[in-house]
């Protein structure tokens, strides 16, 4: 739902004097009889702004910034590149069962890259009123390949400690208190698992907050598929808090239950509060008393995993506002390219060219003047699996004739190692 931009701030400062009244009574909405609480960042970003009151400038800076991209991009945005966003996931344990597999974080980036991509499965449940508007946000993630300090790294840091229980503050985001420092901000997207107190699935610092504590935080139960909790084991807490990360709003506009509050997103409709379990289609509420009712369906309500499928071409154009602002920085991030540790990547930029890129499948690495006797191609996908892998003894006119054909649209990289060590370079393939 829509509301003109120069009423955000106004419509923004209501919204957090209701909320000042919230934390006051101690109130929380809670999932279901478990007491569970769906999200909790509105409720962080509260804390986090009360203990440095500078903090709510910057995010209605934040908004403004936002509100003045979306009304130039009114029939929504397509990017000339897909962003890849390189992620790092800090695992605090104090048990076993803390201490998640592999397994659960790359199937997790895994719904990330279908439900970001509309590649998710259930899409084909989005009721064909808003199919039209379903989004492939054209934003994909992989585990970071190298850490600030340039050393290869798996992009899971797992630290053990005698925290057994976190609260909704950022302890966790601080190794001084027990929990894990951020990586830098402008390269990764920090995401801690931990184990949340009180219920709490997850919360997010929308962009603008401290580089110390930005980044998405989920407890431990929720992260992945096999093996998370139901009915929230198909990794849509972290699709819902990165939602937020990219600065978009819940869907129903947190105004309780009124109908005044937005989401500032123009194609979602007017929505009372937040929907639970999994309501049938059409639902309607006193806000949008008519069919086709609200979208209950949408990554930003606070549905089951199951019942929650779409974003729209709106709060696609809400995240690449971001994307093309405060957080632009990670669009060049080198975070997902394999670490060349210990070699000079200067020197050998030069050894061999792509061309062309992007491409549409055939390519030719050309070498130039340049040695080619004696080395390795490998190619990786954006999960940094390798795709092809081939030594060769010499070539003929200093040229390697490659093809992409098959593979899905996206980055690739293309590694070239010899005795004297290996460079990497980036391939589109459209
Ligand atoms: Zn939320």
């Amino acid at each position: 739902m829509l509301i003109l931009p120069k009423a955000i701030t106004l419509i923004k400062m209501k919204l957090k004097l209701l909320f000042s009244f919230t934390i006051l009574t101690f109130v929380f909405t809670t999932v279901n009889a478990q007491n569970l609480i769906r999200c909790a960042s509105t409720e962080y970003q509260q804390q986090q702004v009360n203990l440095n009151p500078g903090l709510q400038q910057i995010f209605d800076q934040e908004d403004l910034t936002t509100a003045a991209f979306v009304a130039n991009h009114q029939d929504g945005f397509t990017p000339q590149v897909i962003c890849t966003i390189p992620v790092v996931f800090h695992v605090l344990y104090s048990s076993s069962a803390q201490n998640i597999s592999n397994t659960r974080l790359t199937d997790q980036i895994a719904v990330l890259n279908k439900d970001f991509r509309k590649l998710n499965t259930d899409a084909n449940l989005i009721p064909s009123v808003w199919q039209s508007i379903a989004a492939d946000c054209e934003i994909q993630f992989c585990l970071a390949q190298r850490d600030p300090n340039g050393i290869a790294t798996t992009g899971i840091e797992r630290i053990q400690t005698s925290t057994t229980a976190w609260g909704l503050n950022s302890d966790m985001k601080f190794a001084s208190s027990g929990g894990a420092n951020a990586w830098n901000r402008s390269k990764y997207l920090n995401i801690w698992v931990c184990n949340l107190s009180g219920g709490i699935l997850g919360f997010a610092m929308s962009p603008g907050g401290p580089a110390s504590t930005d980044g998405v935080v989920i407890s431990y139960q929720y992260v992945g598929v096999v093996g998370a909790s139901a009915p929230f084991n198909k990794g849509r807490t972290a699709t819902h808090e990165i939602g937020h990360w990219l600065n978009m709003d819940h869907i129903w506009g947190d105004d309780g239950n009124a109908c005044t509050g937005s989401d500032f997103v123009n194609d979602t409709p007017n929505q009372a509060g937040e929907n639970y379990g999994c309501p049938s289609f059409p639902h309607t509420d006193n806000c949008t008393p008519a069919a086709p009712g609200v979208m209950t369906m949408n990554y930003m309500d606070y549905t089951d995993d199951a019942c929650m499928y779409m974003f729209t071409s709106g709060q696609k154009t809400r995240m690449w506002a971001t994307l093309n602002g405060t957080r632009s920085s990670i669009k060049t991030s080198n975070g997902c390219t394999p670490s060349t540790v210990g070699i000079s990547e200067e020197l050998m930029q030069n050894m061999f060219s792509i061309n062309p890129t992007p491409t549409d499948g055939a390519f030719t690495l050309n070498f130039g003047s340049g040695s080619t006797a004696n080395f390795d191609v490998s190619i990786y996908n954006i999960l940094g699996e390798v795709i092809f892998q081939q030594h060769y003894s010499a070539l003929n006119e200093n040229e390697l004739h490659l093809n992409l054909d098959g593979n899905t649209a996206g980055i690739y990289l293309i590694e070239v190692r010899t005795t004297n060590g290996r460079t990497v370079k980036k391939i589109i393939l459209n």
